[in-house]
């Protein structure tokens, strides 16, 4: 038995200006790979379990991670994708790829189904698994392109592995003579809000998880999968979609169905109404004081790392110290110039600093910096292994790093994005978040894990970046219209 596993993952941000080269895929091949892989709680590593447990002879081809951000270079993507396509046109038994489902590169909008059809097209016959994000922008060609699928089920995603071990369980049943499932897809008109995807409050996503959970439950269905989506990517076929395995196509296309009649009746959940930032503001101070309890969580979601955004937007700190707010604790804020100035300077020093704002984000309107003076009370670099649940063990590199301390806040600027994933972000440049009075952090969701049981409140501020929720701030040219709710759409 020879299994092929690999994984190849971009969420791409199609209006992003943060470049995406091949070293940000960090690509590991054949051993290092699966050193990579093995233990991790990823779907790769569910897939590496799996094979060894099966006493499979392993193939690893590839295994390449980028953070969100815009869309890759065409040779990037071919550069990825050979290795994988060269191993299964050397022939295997399976193949288990964990893929993200919403990757684009320069003249490919659906990275994901071009990588399966190539697949296919060198190991005909040969069953391919998929274990997919749950941001992916699912087209039909990736569904015809594999055997078996199943997506996230959680946002923040904390079932990664648990996802890979449920593609390995469908893959074990065709190897063993089940015969190949059904795979179908329904498409509604949906273009949902990321913020509105949380699967750990209730809402829309909440119950159709749910219900896919009870699907999963019934005779003759291998797997149902609600997809969010991913709003950011101006292709064809953005927005929620919903995927089941089955064993014949009539019980597949049913569950898919009733998925998609229920994403469209609870649409209205999937919009998300941003308030103005200086609402936002009001309502973190109201929030604060009193002893204990932690700081007030400000979260920037205008400019989230993980959606593809600069990180280096500015306005959420510059309205806050304006409002009068003290107490602060902001970053990681991504500006090398002011990384390397700071270095310049030294610990103990003094600095005048212009932050952020440096990266021009397309179709927005100019925006300056802002104007700081304070000490420079870190410089060193910037690294941390993740206690925290998502990325367990990864050791983190946000390039050189900096701490500046003004009147009233502590700002952390690193030379790299990054999600703050746990308080190491910051312990590793010796501050304490915890003891913040506000706390402004450019994250959606995946922060919230850890930094939301220190904090008093959590407060989610508007702010115009990349990753903004107001969809109305984007040019969509590609994106299949008409589509809930940016045009009039009464029925799908
Ligand atoms: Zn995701």
């Amino acid at each position: 038995m020879r299994i092929i596993a690999a994984r190849f993952n971009h969420e791409t941000n199609t209006f992003s200006p943060v470049p995406t080269p091949l070293e940000n895929f960090g690509p590991l091949h054949g051993a290092a790979a699966l050193e990579f892989g093995r233990g991790s709680a990823t779907a790769f590593g569910a897939f590496i379990d799996y094979a060894e447990r099966m006493g499979a002879e392993l193939v690893t081809p590839l295994c390449a991670t980028a953070n969100p951000s815009g869309p890759a270079a065409r040779d990037v993507f071919e550069a990825l994708a050979a290795p994988v396509i060269e191993a299964a046109r050397e022939g295997c038994d399976a193949i288990l790829l964990d893929l993200h489902g919403a990757m684009v590169a320069e003249g490919i909008d659906d990275c994901e189904g071009e990588l399966l059809a190539r697949i296919r097209e060198k190991a005909p016959g040969v069953p391919i698994g998929v274990a997919l994000d749950l941001h992916g922008n699912i087209t039909e060609r990736m569904v015809q392109n594999c055997d078996v699928l199943a997506g996230f089920k959680t946002y923040p995603h904390i079932d990664m592995r648990e996802t890979g071990a449920h593609v390995a369980r469908m893959m074990a049943r065709v190897l063993e003579g089940a015969g190949r499932p059904w795979v179908a897809r329904v498409h509604p008109p949906i273009l949902a809000q990321t913020l509105r995807m949380n699967t750990e409050v209730p809402g829309i996503m909440a119950d159709l998880i749910d219900l896919a959970r009870e699907i999963e439950t019934r005779e003759g269905i291998w797997a149902a999968t609600v997809f969010g989506g991913f709003p950011l990517s101006d292709i064809p076929d953005a927005g929620v979609s919903l995927v089941a395995v089955a064993d014949d196509a009539s019980t597949a296309q049913a569950a898919a169905e009733e998925l998609g009649e229920a994403a469209w009746q609870g649409r209205a959940g999937f919009v998300y109404e941003e308030a103005p930032l200086e609402v936002s503001l009001a309502e973190a101070r109201a929030a604060s004081g009193g002893g204990g309890g932690g700081p007030v969580l400000l979260l920037d979601h205008g400019d989230n790392c993980m959606s593809g955004g600069t990180c280096d937007t500015i306005d959420v700190l510059r309205a806050a110290l304006r409002a009068g707010m003290r107490g602060i604790v902001a970053g990681p804020i991504c500006d090398p110039e002011a990384v390397a100035q700071m270095h310049a300077a030294g610990e103990g020093n003094a600095v005048e600093l212009r932050l952020g704002n440096k990266v021009a984000l397309p179709g927005f309107p100019e925006n300056p910096p802002l104007d700081l003076t304070g000490d420079v009370t870190f410089a060193g670099p910037g690294r941390y292994v993740v206690r925290g649940p998502i990325y367990t063990g990864q050791c983190c590199d946000m390039g050189r790093a900096a701490v500046l301390t003004t009147e009233g806040a502590t700002v952390l600027v690193t030379e790299r994005p990054h999600e703050p994933w746990d308080l190491g972000v910051f312990e590793c440049a010796g501050i304490d978040p915890v003891s913040a009075d506000f706390l402004i952090l450019k994250s959606r969701m995946y922060c919230r894990p850890v930094f939301e049981p220190l904090c008093r409140a959590v407060i989610e501020c508007a702010s115009a970046g990349i990753t903004s929720s107001n969809l109305d701030l984007f040019d969509f040219r590609k994106l299949a219209r008409p589509i809930y709710p940016l045009d009039p759409i009464s029925s799908k």
